[in-house]
């Protein structure tokens, strides 16, 4: 598999997540100049990766998105994707655009079956609409739709109903992210942050629903112990090595980067049979709800 590289293009963003990681840089930093954008794509390619994933903030707010598609494309890159929360696209030409230019996957998130939940967390009305008319126009174009949606304490009781629509709207492949308790998930965590004993039975039937559809699905930051009879799903055994090009740094493997500084691990995984693959929690969530949950698993 090859390397991936993660470039985000600028900080600005139409919606407003209640869950976002991103904070207050769309305050503090410019959109990156073509120039700048076209640097780090020569940059990470030459540092071997062959696929580029464009977010942000939100990449479809930046005016020159197309140009930096068509730049990835004649340097060489083999899979271009777009990351959007997709509240920002109107008009068909503009998506027909970025397809001629070199796209070949988007990554549109969507975070609640009703309406309601999705407009609520991303603070954008009619969010939800627009996402979904777009998975529509993207599966009429033949487009690869990958969907990405993070696991909240609003949304987890309609993750199995949220993933028969995504296997109705026949999306290529969809996966759950459990919310990461920074900055403004941080700040808003006793609204936000599901305890995930509570999440599973939900995401179970949303696997189940995905298997007998024949429909990759995975899960984001959710380990073993919690997902037994459902390892296969575990996404971050699926993910290729990813550079990320943040705003005031770039790192070389996110996978060592997750490890290192954003994963806890107690003493007791010690004992677990799967203590040497998996990722444990993200650091933060210990702090809220403590281990309990976490039971070391004593056969394979
Ligand atoms: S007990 Fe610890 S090492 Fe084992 S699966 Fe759970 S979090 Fe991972």
């Amino acid at each position: 598999m090859y390397k991936r590289a993660d470039v985000k293009v600028g900080f600005a963003c139409n919606n407003h997540c209640t869950f976002c990681v991103q904070w207050d840089k769309r305050l503090r930093f410019k959109p990156r100049s073509l120039e700048e954008i076209q640097t780090i794509i020569q940059g990470e390619y030459d540092k071997w990766a062959l696929y580029i994933v464009f977010t942000g903030g939100e990449p479809t707010v930046h005016p020159q998105l197309v140009e930096a598609v068509a730049y990835a494309k004649q340097v060489g890159y083999k899979q271009i994707q777009i990351q959007s929360n997709w509240t920002n696209f109107d008009k068909i030409e503009y998506v027909q655009k970025l397809i001629e230019a070199g796209v070949t996957e988007f990554s549109p998130s969507i975070h609640g079956f009703h309406k309601e939940t999705h407009d609520r967390q991303v603070v954008t009305k009619w969010a939800w609409e627009r996402v979904v008319k777009w998975l529509i126009n993207l599966r009429k174009l033949n487009q690869i739709v990958i969907i990405n949606s993070v696991v909240t304490k609003e949304n987890y009781k309609e993750i199995p109903e949220l993933a028969a629509l995504l296997i109705k709207l026949n999306v290529t492949q969809f996966q759950f992210a459990f919310v990461h308790i920074l900055w403004s998930a941080a700040a808003n965590k006793e609204d936000v942050v599901p305890k995930k004993s509570l999440v599973m039975p939900y995401i179970y039937k949303a696997l189940d629903l995905a298997k007998k559809a024949g429909i990759p699905a995975y899960t984001e930051a959710i380990p073993y112990c919690l997902m037994q009879w459902y390892e296969w799903a575990i996404a971050e055994n699926h993910m290729p090595e990813t550079s990320v090009v943040d705003a005031e740094y770039r790192v070389d493997s996110y996978a060592d980067y997750r490890w290192s500084e954003w994963k806890s691990k107690r003493e007791n995984c010690r004992t677990c049979v799967k203590d040497k693959y998996c990722e444990w929690p993200w650091k933060e969530y210990p702090d809220m709800y403590w281990w309990s949950e976490f039971e070391p698993i004593k056969k394979d």
